[in-house]
């Protein structure tokens, strides 16, 4: 009989000692009837501030097939899909949220997909938004729609970072080894064939989201900055339409001084445009700003995340 499949399960946690638990039995039930894989758990403690990383310990105490990388400080989300992407083994690999709004129900028929072959993921996204504050689900719209139409990465609106997909795939995402990640981007952009499993939004079992609203709208913004060049392109056009106002403007001014002898009058009106001009300027600077400061991030090749303690010898701890 052939060896049988490896399936590895990236679990970013941070601050979850109260839903890792109920995750890991969840799991647990949902691997007995996958008999046919050896599924196994690469929990990746995010500089955790309550006993996440004790739970870990023990998890992987009892469980074989439990391993765990504990960074050395708060990483963030995507370093810590990243650090479980570099040592995922299995020959699929999932990325799961700990608090259950994944469901690992959803496995078995993820898995079925991928076995039949015409597609190298399976990718979730939520058809509802349901349990969410509105004003966030606005925001989160408008956002979607902005980046699709400015960027060449495919981004789905309510796309959540639960999928599976086959190695090939993981090395491909391990190959992007830029330091501002946006995982909704990278998935999209490294092409591949996926498919799409809508499921209905599940509110998390324990512990609260680690996402405030300023958070989101600065990860918006990562998103933006690091899958399209468009809003340098909007600075620059600003800035060749500006020019040719105030170059039509000189024009009529001279012209009716000409003919007419009329001197310029309206010292506000000149004030404002000075205003309107300056801001204009120091917002196309800002967006030149962003482009900058991300660049500068990048070059000082600082690592992804450093991992502190594990009970995985193989484990790549700097990267
Ligand atoms: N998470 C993490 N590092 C962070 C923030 C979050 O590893 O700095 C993990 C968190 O433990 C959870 C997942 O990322 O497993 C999603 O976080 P959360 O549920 O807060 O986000 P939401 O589901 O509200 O988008
Ligand atoms: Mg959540």
């Amino acid at each position: 009989m052939d060896a049988k499949k490896t399936v590895t399960i990236i679990v970013p946690c941070y601050n979850e000692e109260e839903a890792l638990p109920v995750f890991y039995r969840a799991v647990c039930k949902v691997a007995e009837g996958l008999s046919q894989y050896a599924l196994s758990l690469l929990l990746v403690n995010d500089g955790s501030r309550d006993g996440t990383l004790s739970v870990m310990r023990e998890l992987a105490r009892q469980d074989e097939r439990v391993r765990y990388l504990s960074f050395s400080r708060n990483f963030g989300k995507e370093a810590a899909m990243f650090a479980g992407f570099c040592n995922a083994k299995g020959d699929y690999v999932a990325v799961m949220d700990a608090d259950m709004q994944d469901p690992p129900e959803l496995l078995p028929q993820m898995l079925a997909i991928l076995e039949a072959g015409e597609y190298d993921s399976v990718a979730t996204r939520r058809v509802t938004r349901a349990g969410e504050p509105p004003i966030r689900s606005f925001f989160a719209r408008m956002f979607y729609k902005i980046i699709n139409r400015i960027s060449e990465a495919d981004i789905v609106d309510g796309a959540r970072d639960f999928r599976l997909m086959k190695r090939e795939m993981v090395e491909a995402i391990v190959s992007m080894c830029e330091y501002n990640r946006f995982s909704k981007g990278i998935f999209g952009w490294i092409g591949f064939r996926t498919k799409w499993l809508p499921f209905q939004n599940v509110e998390r079992v324990a512990g609260e989201t680690k996402w405030s609203f300023w958070g989101l709208f600065k990860y918006s913004i990562d998103g933006i900055v690091n899958f399209s060049q468009a809003p340098l392109s909007l600075a620059s056009l600003t800035g060749v339409l500006f020019t040719a106002v105030a170059f039509v403007m000189i024009l009529f001014i001279i012209v009716r001084k000409l003919i007419f002898g009329d001197p310029v009058a309206g010292w506000a009106s000149t004030i404002c445009v000075i205003l309107f001009i300056g801001g204009v300027q120091l917002l196309c600077m800002g967006i030149i700003g962003q482009y900058l400061a991300k660049t500068y991030l990048e070059v000082k090749h600082r690592p992804h995340y450093i991992i502190a303690e594990t009970n995985d010898s193989d484990a790549q701890r700097v990267r």
